[in-house]
């Protein structure tokens, strides 16, 4: 693995993603899901793949045989499109003056919450639609007392021939804590919802529920095709469960040493000196900052791997450097120092970061980016032209 990540010509700073890993998360996740029988897998790319890229997240989920892209937004799915991509694709998240037209000439699936959005859909004519029921998220969908409504509204839509009603779905809310009593109580509400869609008349392609975690630790929740988005990436839904199932980071966010330098024992270190030197010490400089979506909360709290060794970030991160304790060491100009990655090599990851500064490991790749390059590169690829580069907007 890090042969490939060995470019000849490093970057200042780069992201590195291995989309041979995303491919391999999910056949792992498609053959987990499918031990009792079909069920479809939806890899979520929104968020520009959680900080992955988006296009070549999408692409390498496709190899890995997701039947389903799912994003946020209309311009998400309609850049995908743009990119090439043919197959089901759902968005889910629209505002007001957001073009359904536009999802619905490129083929995309779009999701209506509301009455008005289903109104506005049928108007385009030839919409494929679906409804998603909030069942205990409080987030979006349609709220309970609307379910029969939004389900009349969709069937009458139907009959006249004005759209047509693909899938119904909801969203967990603890999924990650699978002993929270609102599994239970969401799942079971879905199936209500999906009673009264039956009773509307409605018939959908899919119905579907889980997300990551779900998919993974909770197989009364498969219904006919899991959303997953973090699992997808390597990373882990719920403590403990992704190393299980054999799943493995794709995102590698590495950088040169900039400088080193001896500082003197009481030398404060990076603005306010909220760290000083007890001792006598060295200390090395990291080229990326908050500019960079390094938290600027990692200050005196999290660490990164300077050459071999584990190296503590002092004082605070600024916003385009940081500075790393090297206990006395001396490491030269351009020492390798691997900020997160898989943890094979004794790197942080992404979920170390996560833990240090007190989020979740989706934020923290999902917010890496700023100036770094991001670079693809497949591991499974035999052939020459296996790296496509592009500075992240
Ligand atoms: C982001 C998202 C997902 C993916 O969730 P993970 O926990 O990353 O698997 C699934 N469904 C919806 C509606 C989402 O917004």
């Amino acid at each position: 693995m890090i042969g490939a990540m060995t470019d000849p010509v490093p970057h200042r700073a780069e992201i590195v993603v291995d989309v041979a890993a995303i491919r391999h998360n999910v056949r792992i996740l498609k053959d987990l899901v499918s031990v009792d029988g079909p069920v479809q897998v939806m890899t979520v790319v929104k968020a520009d793949g959680y900080g992955h890229g988006m296009v070549e997240s999408a692409a390498a989920a496709r190899e890995g045989g997701a039947d389903w892209l799912g994003v946020a937004t209309i311009d998400e799915a309609l850049a995908l499109r743009a990119a090439g991509d043919r197959g089901p694709l759902l968005c889910w998240l629209s505002a007001p003056g957001d073009d359904f037209a536009a999802a619905v000439t490129a083929g995309v699936e779009v999701t209506a919450y509301t009455v008005a959005e289903l109104d506005e859909v049928a108007a385009i004519g030839g919409a494929r639609v679906q409804l998603k029921v909030d069942t205990g998220l409080s987030r979006g969908g349609a709220g309970r007392a609307d379910w029969r409504a939004l389900f009349a509204a969709a069937a009458a839509h139907e009959a006249a021939g004005r759209l047509r009603v693909t899938g119904i779905w909801s969203h967990f809310a603890a999924s990650d804590e699978p002993a929270h009593p609102a599994n239970d109580a969401q799942e079971t509400a879905f199936r209500e919802a999906l009673r009264l869609a039956d009773d509307a008349g409605l018939d959908p392609e899919v119905t579907h529920l889980a997300n990551s975690a779900a998919a993974i630790l909770r197989p009364s929740s498969h219904f006919d095709l899991v959303r997953c988005g973090i699992a997808s990436y390597g990373l882990d839904p719920a403590p403990g469960v992704s190393p299980r199932l054999g799943l493995r980071p794709a995102m590698t966010v590495r950088a040169r040493l900039v400088m080193s330098k001896a500082i003197a024992a009481g030398d404060g270190v990076s603005y306010g000196h909220t760290w000083r030197a007890g001792h006598d010490t060295t200390v090395g400089l990291v080229p990326a900052g908050y500019g960079d979506g390094i938290p600027r909360a990692a200050g005196n709290a999290a660490s990164v791997l300077v050459g071999d060794s584990l190296r503590p970030i002092r004082g605070r991160v600024c916003m385009d450097q940081f500075v790393v304790d090297l206990q006395g060491e001396l490491p030269p100009t351009g020492t390798e120092v691997i900020l997160l990655g898989a943890g094979d090599q004794g790197e942080p990851t992404a979920q170390d970061w996560a833990d240090a500064v007190d989020t979740i490991s989706y934020e923290i790749v999902t917010r890496v980016g700023g100036r770094l390059v991001r670079r693809h590169v497949d591991t499974e690829d035999t052939g020459e032209d296996d790296t496509i580069e592009g500075t992240i907007r």
